[in-house]
């Protein structure tokens, strides 16, 4: 008889039998309020009807589609109605099957197409934990520790981070940005960088949005030097932050965006996008794989690129994501505990912290299982696991956002009293 490994880590204890729109339902029938979307994936809700179809209809039809072997027409009808949603002129596709190994991807790209080696990543930055992605996470111990060493190349700058600062976010990003241009004269001369790699909102890192300001400092550090700006999609992209990309709330364009999770509403699909001009600098067959570009993976991206159009999702996330943000700034405002509530549309957080602003991990964790005895399953994040987070599917209703703060209230008044 075989066991599953101790290795895995799982946040919470159900044993999921089914899943309906924002509702996961467990082997004994019970319902639970499913705000973690398996990670910010299932954005059009779970087992979407034009998804499902979508995708039986690809299953009975061509499953394995070998994109390195023989072209198929879902993958080629997905790069038609991308081109729709991409930034002008990200106009070159490659796929791939997670968020992880487009990263990586995009690490091969960058050095391709620049000839410089280092990548600059930013303080608490999550993309992924395969060893070239992982050597530009910095999101938490269990990422890192005991596993090196890992790529080397990757330099790490802060990220704006004026809560756990304690100043006003302007300062914040004055800091960040001297201290990047510091390391591009010390660490990390410009002339060896290739890449600058940014979460439009600092995901596994504790839900930290990027300030506009911040992004548009790298744009132009990114032009100035010579340095390709790589944004890190595979959290904020889809709608999740209430504009179809997360870079899309500053003035800042990506040369490489990175997109996974949302693309195909929980089949495996990643790609990465850039101008044709510069995936012409990667060398052919550099980058690839078994199972990269599925066909029933492509034909569910297409139904989920219809059905985010068709429902308003993007309008939805930002509506419900305010929302819900108020409403976890009255629950705060109960409780002294919860030190800080941000986020950006639906990637909504709160940081549990002591008296002196201290991390409190004990009372997340504790705030976290009550939510999930109540039938609310969240996640949490940060460096010290002390960030309560929401990420419901964007198709979630007014009423379930509201059902959703009253079960956190009683959850919060649980766990800190
Ligand atoms: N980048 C970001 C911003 C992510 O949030 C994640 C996953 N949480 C990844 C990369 C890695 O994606 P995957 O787990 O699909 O490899």
């Amino acid at each position: 008889m075989a066991t599953l490994s101790p290795l895995l880590k799982q946040a919470t204890p159900v044993l999921a039998e089914r899943g309906e729109g924002v509702y996961l339902y467990d082997t004994e029938g019970r319902r639970h309020l499913d705000f973690t979307a398996g990670i910010g994936v299932t954005n059009t809700g779970h087992c979407h009807p034009r998804v499902v179809e979508a995708a039986r209809a690809q299953v009975g039809t061509l499953i394995h589609g070998q994109y390195t072997t023989v072209m198929h027409e879902p993958l080629l009808r997905l790069v038609d109605a991308l081109g729709d949603v991409l930034p002008d002129g990200l106009d070159s596709l490659f796929f791939l099957n997670s968020g992880s190994e487009a990263v990586e991807a995009s690490i091969r790209l960058a050095r391709h197409a620049t000839g410089r080696q280092n990548i600059v990543v930013f303080h608490g930055s999550f993309h992924g934990r395969t060893m070239g992605a992982a050597a530009l996470t910095t999101a938490g111990t269990k990422f890192r520790a005991g596993i090196g060493p890992l790529m080397p190349g990757a330099a790490i700058a802060p990220f704006p981070q004026a809560y756990r600062y304690g100043w006003d976010e302007a300062e914040a990003v004055r800091f960040a940005l001297r201290e990047l241009d510091y390391l591009l004269v010390t660490a990390s001369p410009a002339s060896d960088t290739a890449a600058f790699v940014v979460e439009p909102v600092l995901g596994e890192g504790g839900y930290i949005p990027a300030p506009p300001a911040f992004l548009e400092g790298l744009r132009e550090r990114a032009d100035r030097h010579g340095i390709l700006l790589i944004m890190d999609e595979v959290q904020t992209g889809f709608g999740r932050t209430g504009r179809f990309w997360g870079h899309q709330h500053a003035d800042a364009k990506p040369d490489v965006l990175i997109t996974a999770k949302g693309l195909a509403s929980g089949f495996p699909l990643s790609a990465i996008a850039a101008p044709t001009a510069l995936m012409e600098k990667a060398r052919p067959g550099s980058q690839g794989g078994t199972y990269g570009g599925n066909a029933v993976a492509c034909a569910a991206a297409l139904a989920t690129l219809q059905v985010i159009a068709e429902e308003g999702l993007v309008d939805n996330a930002a509506r419900q994501g305010a929302r819900l943000n108020d409403g976890l700034r009255k629950v705060a405002a109960d409780h002294p505990e919860i030190g800080d509530v941000r986020g950006l549309g639906l990637m909504q957080a709160s940081e549990f912290t002591g008296p002196d602003g201290e991390p409190d991990a004990a009372a997340a964790q504790r705030a976290h299982k009550a939510a999930a005895d109540h039938g609310l399953l969240l996640l949490t994040c940060g460096a010290y696991g002390n960030v309560v987070r929401m990420i419901p599917p964007l198709i979630v209703t007014e009423a379930q956002v509201d059902d959703a703060l009253a079960l956190w209230s009683r959850a919060v008044a649980d766990a800190v009293g």
